[in-house]
């Protein structure tokens, strides 16, 4: 990185939110993916003015820029290219705004995730996408990924609650979409071109997310089955019963396992398979729902339905939930979770060859997920130290999209594709929508400065 650009970013924004060392830039080179780079400077800004001016620099002088929220990103879209500027937002992390009457949040990008719905739950709003990160994740990372959680099943992804947009365009102009408007059709939905875009076209710098009331009260069942299979076809028959639990999460044995030496909680380790399935709304509408959830399970092969009778029940089941991905630590030194998403009729096919794809490439690949939505996570456990062995895992993870296209599905349902998935992001699209998308990065970022060679490669279109 050259000192005079080094120079040019302090005085924008700022000696301190200026990071050269190269202790700094070493902490600044990983996501939550088995991937690492080596950025050229990091930049830390507090405003828009300092975003925008960030960004004219790096268009004059066609340095690229890789935008960073918390650095949870599990497809390495916060992976540093060499050389890069990295503009972590986490200082622009204000609730600047909760409008009760239009029921509104408006924030900056970089809020975490669980402070901003520990803020509206206080006043008795609910803002309900939870990816099991929502204790790290940025609210900007959210939106540039396009993120789910289990909730999404009954309330929808992110890209269901983003009313509006402040974006800073690679040129460091500043754009505007959407508002505080329920409806808005004027001209293209630029608003969904952002979500998703995961950090190519623009740095998104305020957000206006819609809220809705608190759901009253929430019952947790945990329903265990002897076989993965049978787990797997009761979500359709859950799905058929009237009922849209807010829930239904899926962990195969492998994955009740590691939780259970994790967390130590008494989870059922004989088990084929767990579901964690939640209803929540009126305390009086709750209690018959959930009784007609267990007796769905039952009638689908469930040994046993426990329902959590209290909220520390509730959240000790999510808590074993969201350790998921941690505690699959301890399997192997690396891992990387893949998160197809397929129709939900196809689920027991998909898992059944997910089990196949194991035994072909001698691989453990645990299963669990958002089973209500067919958005799964099967993740490939592996050595990166091991050429052979991460030859099988390119392999694997080819076979496991192939199945989920097959079967009607796509590469990801809320990971977005990055670095860990462009190598097969042509599987899913055809030549002409690449094309097409190529062409809006084109036209937005002709430098190409934004995030170059993530999501998909310029010669694929
Ligand atoms: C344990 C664990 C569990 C997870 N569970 C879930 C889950 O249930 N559901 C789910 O959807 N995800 C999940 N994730 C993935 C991850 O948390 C989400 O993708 C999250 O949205 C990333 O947010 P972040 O702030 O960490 O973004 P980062 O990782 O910093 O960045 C992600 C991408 O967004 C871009 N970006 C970030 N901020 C901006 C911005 N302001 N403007 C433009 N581009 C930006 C980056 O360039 C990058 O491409 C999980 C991750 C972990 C580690």
């Amino acid at each position: 990185m050259k000192a005079e650009l080094i120079q040019q970013l302090r005085r924008v924004a700022g000696n301190e939110a200026v990071l050269a060392s190269p202790e700094d830039l070493v902490c600044y080179g990983y996501d939550s993916s088995w991937l690492s780079g080596k950025a050229g400077v990091v930049v830390l800004p507090t405003s828009v003015e300092q975003v925008s001016a960030v960004l004219q620099l790096a268009n004059q002088q066609k340095v690229p820029v890789v935008t960073r929220g918390a650095g949870t990103g599990m497809s390495g879209g916060s992976i540093p290219n060499e050389g890069s500027i990295v503009l972590g937002l986490s200082r622009m992390n204000r609730i600047k705004e909760i409008d009760r009457v239009n029921l509104v949040a408006v924030v900056e990008p970089g809020v975490v995730t669980a402070e901003l719905q520990a803020e509206v739950e206080s006043l008795n709003l609910f803002y309900p996408p939870d990816p099991a990160s929502l204790k790290q994740s940025s609210l900007g990372g959210n939106v540039a990924e396009g993120a789910g959680g289990p909730r999404c099943l009954k309330y929808g992804t992110t890209k269901d609650y983003v009313l509006g947009l402040e974006v800073v365009l690679p040129n460091g102009e500043i754009i505007r979409s959407g508002g505080k408007l329920m409806k808005d059709v004027t001209g293209y939905n630029l608003n969904q071109l952002f979500v998703g875009s995961e950090g190519t076209l623009g740095v998104i710098t305020e957000i206006i997310l819609r809220l809705i009331p608190k759901p009253e009260a929430r019952l947790t069942a945990m329903a265990i089955f002897p076989t993965l299979e049978e787990a797997t076809k009761t979500v359709a028959n859950l799905l058929g019963s009237g009922i849209l639990p807010s829930t239904i999460e899926i962990m195969d044995n492998t994955t009740i396992r590691v939780v259970e030496e994790y967390l130590q909680m008494g989870l059922p380790v004989e088990a084929g398979a767990i579901l964690i399935i939640e209803v929540d709304g009126k305390p009086e509408a709750i209690r018959p729902e959930i009784e007609q959830v267990g007796q769905v399970c039952e009638r689908s092969g469930a040994s046993e339905v426990q329902v959590a009778t209290t909220e520390e029940g509730s959240e000790a089941l999510w808590k074993a939930r969201r350790a998921v991905s941690a505690a699959l630590g301890r399997l192997a030194p690396t891992k990387q979770g893949e998160d197809i998403c397929i129709p939900r009729s196809a689920i027991p096919e998909f898992v059944r060859r997910v089990g196949e794809i194991s035994k072909k490439f001698d691989l453990v690949i645990p299963v669990f997920g958002h089973a209500g939505d067919g958005n799964l996570h099967p993740n490939l456990l592996f050595d990166q130290r091991d050429p052979e062995m991460m030859e099988r895992v390119h392999h694997a993870a080819a076979e496991l999209f192939d199945a989920a296209i097959d079967l009607g599905g796509t590469l990801s349902g809320e990971h977005g594709i990055g670095l860990v998935k462009q190598p097969f992001i042509a599987r899913r699209l055809t030549p002409q929508a690449l094309s097409l998308m190529h062409s809006i990065k084109a036209a937005i970022d002709p430098n190409n400065i934004l995030n170059p060679g993530k999501m998909m490669y310029p010669d694929q279109c």
